[in-house]
Parts: C-alpha cells; structure tokens; sequence
C-alpha cells in the first residue's frame, strides 16, 4: 500500500515556521526587513508584553498592491527574485518568500496594506493559515503587520520562550542591528505604550551609535575606510581605550545586512594588534560593500550567516585600513576632542 502523501500547507508552513520563526525577535526581523526592501524611510515596532500579545510594525513604504496580498502569504511567493540569475545578486534583504506564511501559519496575523498611487487598500487577517478576514481598508500609503497569538497552535515553541526580559533584549538587538544597516531609516521602538529607541533616520552612523551605547562611547568611535579590488569598508570603530569582553557590540554588515563573520570580526581585532588586551574587543559597526555575485546570502534560512568570495582580500583591507587608522589616532592624540 502506498504510504508517501503530500503535507497540507498549513503543516509545511508550520515546518518552514520553526526554522525561521524562532521568538518575537524573530518575527520583529522579518517584518522589518519588509518594511526595508519596500523603500520605507520609517519603521515602527510596537510590542506589548515582549511580542507574546502584540508585534506590529508600521510602515511608509511602498505598499502591496490589493491584488498580491493574498499571495504574499503563499509560500515562496515573492515580488523580489524571479529567476535563477536574481538569486546569486540579491539586493533585497528577502527573496525565499517565506516571512509571511510562516509567520501567519503560527499567529493571528492582520495585514493591511495601501499601495502607492492607490486610493484605497486591503486589509486580510489569517490565523493559524485560515484567512478569518479580507476586506477594503482606507488610510495611509504603506503596510502594517500586526502579530497576535504568536506561537498560539505550537505550544513547544511557546514554552520555549524565555523570559520577557530576554526576548526583548533580543528585539532590541534586532532593532539596533537594522539601524546600523540603515542610518538613512528613521527606527522606532516601543515596548508596552513607550518608545524605548528611536533614530533620525539622517544617515548618521555614528549617531545611531550614540542612540544604542550612549553619546559617550560614540565619541570614542572614530570613523574607518577604505577600498579594495572587491570591496569597499567603512564604518566607526572605538579607540582601544573603549573596548567590551565580548564581540556582540561590534556589528558587521555585507551590503547592510547584519551578519555573523568570524574572519572578518578577527580581522578587525588584528588590526589593533597589541592595542587590544587579550580577550577584548572594540565597539562600532563596519559595512563592507561588493558586488553581491561574491556573497552567497542563502547558506543560512535566516540569512545570517554568509559565504564570501575573495576573503582574504577583504581581511588584509580590514586589517590595513584599521591599523593605518589607529596610528594615526597616536599621533593626533587630540583629534577627538573636537568629535
Ligand atoms: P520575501 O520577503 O522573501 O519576498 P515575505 O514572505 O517576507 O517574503 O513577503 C512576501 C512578499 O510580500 C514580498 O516579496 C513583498 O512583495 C510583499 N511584502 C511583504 N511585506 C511587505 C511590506 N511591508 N511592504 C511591501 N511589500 C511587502
Ligand atoms: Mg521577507
């Protein structure tokens, strides 16, 4: 007797859930990411009691066109690759078209979104897969996601939370991460009816620095940059007088994505050569540019691990361009007195 039958889709979604769809902060990404690739200049994050009953985030952007919505809701339905080529120069911080379903497989999940140059939207509510709601909406150009429930019909994976404080702290991280990625976005954060965290939006790194450490350890971060061949780094990195125990306070990005690199981290920290004590690492971020053919973003469902080409390129321009900077930091002691 044959044994082998097709999952429904609620149930593959639910599958595809548990690999990108880990804890609010998770959700908080995705929808964030959305809000980046459609062009947004704001994003706002609201979250009530630590994601468990509310994640919504608002956006200015482009908006979904009334006709897609339902569609963006279906598994690898996606309005940012189209063929084979698309994949290995993604721009877009999303492209599996994965976000969404899962997100409603596991949640009471409301969209409603304007598209620009439309007089009116739509507003679809799905919970736990079912489309509950779909009517016209009117209001604002752009898109709100509100996540209810999460995690609701997946009880191991609500047990799995941690505390409230600690899935907040993950969002924040999350949150921060983004607007080091994007200056240029204005950020904000609010837990339980008070924003939390929230930045201009100008383009002014080392300000949103100073919006996540403090304006004191921003001002001990002195700006780096740089070129190669393939690549082009800069970025604000602290004196090694400011430094942490650990690497989390130090952000890379590729292409302003927020990623987990260990040569690169590595590279950086040989750079301060014998300035940085055993076991200390420098604050800041660094964004390295290049042409997307030489990073594989599709190693990792999350996206946050990456696979470079020319790496030894980049490490040696990281390791150069830190180096020369520090030195000359030695010779102008005074120079940041006028940051
Ligand atoms: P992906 O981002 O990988 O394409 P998602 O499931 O996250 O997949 O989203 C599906 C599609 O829905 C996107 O490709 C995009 O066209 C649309 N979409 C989702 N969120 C937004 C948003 N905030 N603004 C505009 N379009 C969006
Ligand atoms: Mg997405």
């Amino acid at each position: 007797m044959p044994k082998i039958h097709e999952l429904s889709n609620l149930l593959a979604n639910q599958i595809a859930a548990g690999e990108v769809i880990e804890r609010p902060a998770s959700v908080v990404k995705e929808l964030a990411e959305n809000a980046i690739d459609a062009q947004a200049t704001q994003v706002q994050i609201v979250l009530e009691n630590a994601g468990q009953d509310l994640i919504r985030v608002i956006d200015n952007g482009q908006g979904i066109n009334r006709d897609d919505i339902p569609l963006a809701f279906v598994r690898h339905a996606t309005s940012k690759i189209q063929n084979r080529q698309d994949l290995f120069k993604v721009m877009s911080l999303g492209f599996r078209g994965e976000a969404l379903p899962s997100i409603a497989a596991v949640s009471d999940t409301t969209l409603t979104s304007q598209e620009k140059g439309s007089a009116n939207g739509r507003q679809y509510e799905i919970k736990g897969g079912e489309v509950v709601e779909d009517q016209p909406s009117t209001g604002r150009i752009g898109t709100v996601v509100s996540v209810r429930s999460l995690f609701y019909n997946t009880p191991a994976r609500l047990k799995y939370l941690k505390r409230p404080q600690t899935e907040m702290a993950k969002v924040t991280d999350v949150v921060n991460r983004l607007a080091l990625g994007y200056p240029e976005i204005s950020f904000q954060l609010d837990q339980d009816g008070r924003t939390v965290f929230k930045t201009a939006g100008n383009g002014n790194l080392q300000q949103v620095l100073a919006n996540i450490y403090g304006r004191q350890a921003a001002q001990k971060m002195v700006p780096v940059a740089g070129e190669s061949e393939h690549f082009k780094i800069s970025g604000f990195l602290s004196l090694p007088e400011l430094t942490r125990s650990s690497r989390d306070y130090l952000t890379v990005l590729v292409n302003h994505r927020f990623v987990k690199n260990f040569s690169v981290s590595n590279a950086i920290v040989q750079g301060y050569g014998s300035k940085l004590m055993v076991g200390r690492f420098p604050m800041g971020a660094l964004n390295i540019e290049l042409d997307p053919l030489l990073v594989d973003v599709n190693v990792h469902p999350q996206k946050s691990e990456i696979r470079l080409s020319s790496e030894g390129e980049l490490t040696a321009l990281i390791e150069k361009v830190v180096r020369a900077r520090l030195a000359q930091e030695n010779l102008i002691p005074d120079a940041l007195e006028n940051l």
